[in-house]
């Protein structure tokens, strides 16, 4: 395994547990320049960025360090130093070297003129129960794109779960079918933060132009636009203008439409013209697909009860079952062996560890509240409006579910409110799983923020 290498496995799983934004503000142009023995140099770009790794992510990244190369590992010394810049896009990371389907000489991902990375198509992604509408719809927009049913096409579905992938896709069979279409990937971040810039530069007929000419428009993490009033309402006109000349909209978000707070009822409406289609999570028997499959394409071969294993103790995010896969690869390369089941046990703990001890009500209440962007005060409060008593009981259900509290201290925690309250919420939300689908997500979702940051 070369420096390089080394350094993916541990920026895979160290992007795992930050923000993106974090991940690239400190960890853009580092690089392993060596190891020795018990030592390994880390280069970075400058002194800030040496300080922030020391003081802010020593411990993780010589954890990393440990678990891929042995105990051996004593001392991370960061010093800065020019980094060549990689040849892969930084943005890809995770599985830049390992996992790449189309990929030039050099070995890198493309990012092509329109947004897209080479490495989300649809012949690798892998479809089971989980995804099956969705990635059907994206297939019918692709050979079809503009045609009212499925316009817009809006897919939801929790974090890693390949809402991304699928979207990316819809693009590259495009461009495969007819390589004069015009198409534009961009997350509604990056949207946001144009509309905001072109304002300020007074370049809004530039902006217009951009947005209002693509064949397929696809725009991912549309719930970033929540509260974001001007941003919304230049969507809101961007978005009829491409409706009305028969233009294809897919937008991606972690939740439906009406479920977005702070979202415009018009844009609601409108995104709910079309097709939504959601995306949950895999079941075991996709798990194993998926896994095969990424074996298939990093060229490795991993002994059917390792893969079973992962599959059995890494549920609910592609992303992360991926990561656990480039660790046991890094490992095979390092060491030229493939390794046991046991020490994949122990490679892979720090994925398994039950996190559920780790959370506490006051983050289940303030993750609930940040989910439904709801204020403290409102939450625990005494109005009884629909908008407030249903997340209120998803706390209370969740702090049973998952914290084990007692009715009473649920009740005490929950802005001070008898047992019973809490008996018929944690009643009344475990009925609501089983029949209403959505619900059942949101709750997934608020565990894995609980969770996973
Ligand atoms: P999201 O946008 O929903 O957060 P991504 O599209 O970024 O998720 O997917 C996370 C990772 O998992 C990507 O590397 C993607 O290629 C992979 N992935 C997700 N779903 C599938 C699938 N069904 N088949 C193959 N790979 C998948
Ligand atoms: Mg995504």
């Amino acid at each position: 395994m070369t420096n390089q290498q080394l350094w993916q496995a541990v920026l895979g799983e160290l992007e795992l547990s930050l923000s993106k934004a974090n991940f690239t503000t400190w960890f853009k142009n580092t690089a392993i320049s060596f190891v020795d023995g018990e030592k390994v140099m880390v280069s970075v770009p400058n002194t800030f960025t040496k300080a922030w790794l020391e003081n802010k992510y020593h411990q993780s990244i010589f954890k990393s360090l440990q678990n891929i190369l042995g105990p051996q590992i004593k001392e991370i010394i960061y010093k800065v130093e020019l980094v060549k810049s990689q040849p892969q896009k930084f943005e890809a990371v995770p599985s830049a070297p390992l996992l790449n389907p189309k990929k030039t000489e050099a070995g890198e991902e493309i990012i092509n003129k329109f947004g897209l990375n080479s490495k989300y198509v649809f012949t690798n992604f892998v479809v089971g129960k989980n995804n099956e509408l969705a990635h059907a719809a994206a297939q019918a927009v692709a050979k079809n794109p503009g045609k009212s049913t499925y316009n817009p096409l809006f897919i939801y579905g929790g974090v890693g779960l390949g809402k991304t992938h699928l979207l990316q896709a819809i693009g590259h069979a495009l461009l495969a079918d007819d390589s004069t279409k015009k198409i534009l990937y961009i997350t509604s971040e990056k949207f946001t933060n144009n509309y905001v810039q072109a304002i300020r530069s007074r370049t809004m007929e530039k902006f217009k132009q951009l947005y209002r000419s693509p064949d397929l428009l696809l725009i991912d993490d549309v719930q970033f636009m929540a509260a974001k009033d001007g941003t919304q309402q230049e969507f809101f006109h961007t978005f009829n203008e491409l409706h009305q000349a028969d233009k294809q909209i897919v937008m991606t978000s972690d939740r439906p439409p009406k479920a977005i707070p702070a979202l415009e009822q018009r844009l609601v409406s409108r995104f709910e013209w079309g097709m939504i289609a959601d995306i949950s999570q895999p079941d075991y028997e996709t798990r194993i697909a998926i896994l095969k499959a990424k074996c298939h394409e990093k060229g490795i071969a991993l002994d059917q009860t390792i893969i079973n294993f992962i599959a059995t103790v890494i549920q609910n995010n592609i992303r992360e079952i991926e990561g656990a896969l480039n660790k046991i690869i890094a490992y095979e390369q390092f060491h030229h062996m493939s390794p046991t089941l046991e020490l994949v046990k122990s490679i892979l703990s720090p994925h398994i560890t039950s996190p559920k001890k780790s959370a506490t009500p006051k983050q289940l209440i303030n993750t609930v509240a940040e989910f439904y962007d709801l204020k403290l005060e409102e939450l625990l409060g005494q109005s009884r409006e629909k908008r407030l008593a249903f997340p209120r009981q998803i706390i209370m259900y969740l702090m049973r579910e998952e914290l084990r509290s007692s009715y009473p201290a649920i009740g005490q925690e929950v802005g001070g409110r008898d047992h019973s309250t809490a008996m018929h919420a944690y009643e009344k939300i475990s009925g609501e799983i089983e029949n209403n689908e959505r619900t059942k997500q949101e709750i997934e979702q608020i565990k894995q923020r609980l969770y996973n940051g």
